[in-house]
C-alpha cells in the first residue's frame, strides 16, 4: 500500500509501515472523523470484537493494531507459540467495523539496533511485574510507539488486564499524551472465565480448573456485599478457593487501591480484586471491582463501574 485516501467509510484496508497508518489518520482527520484506536496482539475473541465495537460506537473511524510484541515476553514465555490467524484476525476486524488493520512486522516496530524503552517506575514492578520481569517495559513501549503512530482521540483498553490499564493511564498522563484512555468491561464465557487469548493453550481439564479464578472474585464480592470488614478475610477466602481447586497454582490474590493498585489494609469503599494463577504451563489472570453496599461514588470510568454491576446482579 502506498497510497491511502479514505474516500468513504465501509473501505477496509490494512497498512504495515507507519507511513500508512499516517496517512490514513490525517486523511480521516481531514474528513472530520474522530480516530478510535484499539491495540492487539490478535487471536482475536469476543473481548477483542466488544473493543472494536464500542471504539465504533463512539467514533468515526476505528484503528486496530495486531501486533505480537516479542519485548513483553520472558525468554521462557508464549511468545513463539502465541496464536497468529493473520487472515481470520483481519476479517473479525473488518466485521467488526474497523477501518483500518495496522499489521507491522518486528523489523518495523524494532528495527535492527532500536534501544529506547519507556518505563513506568513502580507499578512495574508489583503483581503481573514480579512474576514477568520486563513485561511492563515492553507494554509501556510498544503502547507509546503505537499511539503516537495513530494519534488516536481514544484508544480502548480491557479491564481484563487491570494492571495493564492502569500502567497506560498513568503514562499517558504523566507523558501527556493527546489520546484519552478508555477501559472497557471484561468478556466472559457464559460459565464465567474471562476471555482470553491464552485459553486456546488449556485442555478440558485446565479450562475447568480455570473458573475457580472468578469463582474465587466472585467471593470476594459476595463477602465486601456482606458488609466482611477484614480485608485479611476476604483475601483468605480467595486464596483458599483457588488453592483448593486441583491443577490450580495461585500466583497471587490480592485487594488494592483502584488507582495505585497498592494493597490495602482495610476496607474502603473502592477496591479491586487481582487474581492469577498457573494452570499447567498457561497463566491466567483476572480481576473484579468491589464496592461497599452504598457506595456509588467510583466513576472515573462509570461505565465500567456500571457493567459490573449488573454483572454481579446476574
Ligand atoms: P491482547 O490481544 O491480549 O493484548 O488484548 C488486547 C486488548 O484487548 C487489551 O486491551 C486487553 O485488555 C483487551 N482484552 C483482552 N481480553 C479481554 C476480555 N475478555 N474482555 C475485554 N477486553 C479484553
Amino acid at each position: 500500500m502506498t497510497h491511502v485516501t479514505l474516500p468513504q467509510l465501509g473501505t477496509f484496508q490494512v497498512a504495515e509501515s507507519v507511513t500508512d497508518v499516517r496517512l490514513f489518520v490525517a486523511s480521516a482527520k481531514r474528513h472530520g472523523l474522530s480516530v478510535a484506536f484499539v491495540p492487539t496482539m490478535g487471536a482475536l475473541h469476543a473481548g477483542h470484537v466488544s473493543l472494536i465495537e464500542r471504539a465504533q460506537s463512539e467514533c468515526g473511524c476505528v484503528i486496530v493494531s495486531i501486533f505480537v510484541n516479542p519485548q513483553q515476553f520472558g525468554p521462557n514465555e508464549d511468545f513463539s507459540r502465541y496464536p497468529r490467524p493473520r487472515e481470520l484476525d483481519i476479517e473479525i476486524c473488518r466485521r467488526a467495523g474497523a477501518q483500518l488493520v495496522f499489521y507491522p512486522a518486528v523489523e518495523t516496530m524494532y528495527p535492527a539496533g532500536f534501544q529506547t524503552f519507556v518505563e513506568v517506575a513502580g507499578i512495574s514492578d508489583i503483581l503481573e511485574g514480579r512474576t514477568r520481569p520486563g513485561h511492563f517495559r515492553g507494554v509501556a513501549t510498544i503502547v507509546t510507539k503505537l499511539l503516537l503512530t495513530v494519534q488516536a482521540e481514544r484508544a480502548y483498553f480491557g479491564q481484563k488486564d487491570y494492571q495493564q490499564q492502569t500502567l497506560i493511564r498513568i503514562m499517558a498522563r504523566e507523558l501527556g499524551f493527546p489520546t484519552e484512555i478508555i477501559t472497557c468491561e471484561t468478556m466472559r464465557d457464559s460459565d464465567g472465565l474471562a476471555m482470553s487469548s491464552r485459553n486456546a493453550y488449556l485442555n478440558p481439564t485446565e479450562r475447568k480448573a480455570g473458573l475457580c479464578l472468578f469463582q474465587a472474585l466472585r467471593i470476594a464480592k459476595q463477602r465486601v456485599l456482606q458488609r466482611e470488614q477484614s480485608i485479611g478475610e476476604i483475601r483468605t477466602a480467595m486464596r483458599q478457593y483457588v488453592e483448593a481447586t486441583p491443577g490450580a497454582e495461585l500466583d497471587y490474590a490480592v485487594i488494592v487501591n483502584p488507582n495505585t493498585l497498592v494493597e490495602l489494609i482495610h476496607v474502603e469503599p473502592q477496591m479491586v480484586a487481582l487474581i492469577a494463577a498457573r494452570f499447567g504451563s498457561t497463566r491466567l489472570i483476572d480481576n473484579i471491582v468491589l464496592e461497599t453496599p452504598g457506595s456509588w461514588s467510583w466513576n472515573e470510568n462509570k461505565h465500567l463501574s456500571v457493567s459490573l454491576r449488573s454483572w454481579s446482579a446476574g
